[in-house]
């Protein structure tokens, strides 16, 4: 049995971390400020004596004997890491300083969820791990992308001078169950608005493009990287390399829920992405993993969900 610490265990990502790792017989805790997660999220694993819920704030410093640390503390929507762009960059850069001091100290492994937005609006498609991306470093996506930038070097860094054990992993759009409904981000947004008989609202014209990975994958995904031998690193791609455009996606929407909700196009907000596509080469091959779950069947999953949850 492993003692596992997750930072965000309470968030959507974080909650289905949490549940597995505790079904594969380990000790787990979860650290949350429940700034975008939720109790709720983790209710229904509080009756297991293995499992305990720390409220603190990674920004501040925090101490525990584990073996392992999964560091996924930090909103992921992009309304909610632009309500507080200096708080975001805390929390991905001090966040990282204070998880990676901590490893140090009590010679934890640490996986860092770094995401593809560190190739910002790529110029390169699909995104190796190898491009060093094309990020605007003052613009309303920077305090996400640069802080998690940021945090991939100090794991670098960490890594080379203080032989901590590290993962980094890239993780692209992930959608499922436990996502908030007023999260903004799109596979919610459009779900929660057609079983809601809203408009179904697309930024642009929909021909930007990204590559929806279910909940389910990721996390196998994940844990096989955080269980490859010390020499692997990352940053690794997890993603699914199935590439839709958001028109694409609206209108599967729409057909899964059966709804009348019209489509309306609304301003693209700045430097959002054109394309996304993770190359998954190097997963395939060092993690010996790949997406099994395909958009169609993670939507009818994601929905069914929406609908118990909007009690619809
Ligand atoms: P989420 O917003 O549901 O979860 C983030 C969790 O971190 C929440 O529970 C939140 O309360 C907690 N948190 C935020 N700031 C904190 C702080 N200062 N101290 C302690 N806890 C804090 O988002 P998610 O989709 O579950 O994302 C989890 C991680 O995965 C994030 O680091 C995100 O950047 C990364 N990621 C997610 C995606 C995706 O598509 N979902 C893609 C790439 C990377
Ligand atoms: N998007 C949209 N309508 C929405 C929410 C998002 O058209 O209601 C678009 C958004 O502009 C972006 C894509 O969907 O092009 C993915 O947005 P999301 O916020 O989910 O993630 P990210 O931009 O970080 O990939």
């Amino acid at each position: 049995m492993k003692r596992i610490l997750i930072t965000g265990g309470a968030g959507f990502i974080g909650s289905h971390l949490c549940e597995r790792l505790l079904s594969e017989g380990n000790e787990v805790i979860s650290l949350d400020n429940y700034f975008t997660g939720a109790k709720s999220n983790i209710v229904h694993l509080l009756d297991n004596p293995y499992f305990e819920l720390i409220r603190h704030d990674v920004t501040m410093p925090f101490f525990i004997e584990v073996d392992e640390i999964y560091n996924l503390a930090c909103p992921a929507s992009p309304i909610h890491y632009q309500y507080n762009g200096i708080k975001t960059i805390k929390t991905s850069v001090m966040g990282a300083i204070n998880m990676l001091g901590l490893a140090k100290r009590i010679k934890a492994k640490i996986l860092q969820a770094s995401t593809s937005e560190v190739y910002g609006d790529p110029k390169i498609h699909p995104q190796p791990e190898t491009y060093w991306g094309h990020v605007n470093p003052i613009g309303p996506r920077s305090c996400y992308d640069e802080g998690k930038r940021c945090a991939e070097s100090l794991f670098i860094n960490y890594h080379e001078q203080n032989n901590v054990r590290i993962k980094i992993a890239r993780i692209f759009n992930t959608y499922g169950p436990r996502m908030h409904p007023n999260d903004g981000r799109v596979v919610s947004n459009f779900i929660v608005q057609a079983l809601n008989g809203k408009n179904i609202t697309i930024y642009g014209d929909g021909s930007q493009t990204r590559s929806f990975q279910y909940v389910d994958d990721l996390i196998n995904g994940i844990i096989k990287l955080m269980e490859t031998p010390d020499s692997i690193t990352g940053p690794i791609n997890v993603g699914n390399p199935d590439e839709f455009s958001i028109k694409e996606l609206a209108e599967k929407v729409i057909e899964f829920t059966g709804s009348k909700s019209k489509i309306t196009f609304e301003p693209l907000p700045t430097d959002d992405p054109t394309q996304r596509k993770p190359d998954i080469s190097k997963a395939k091959e060092l993690l010996k993993w790949e997406p099994k779950i395909k958009l169609e069947e993670g939507l009818v999953k994601t929905i069914e969900y929406f609908k118990k949850t909007l009690s619809l």
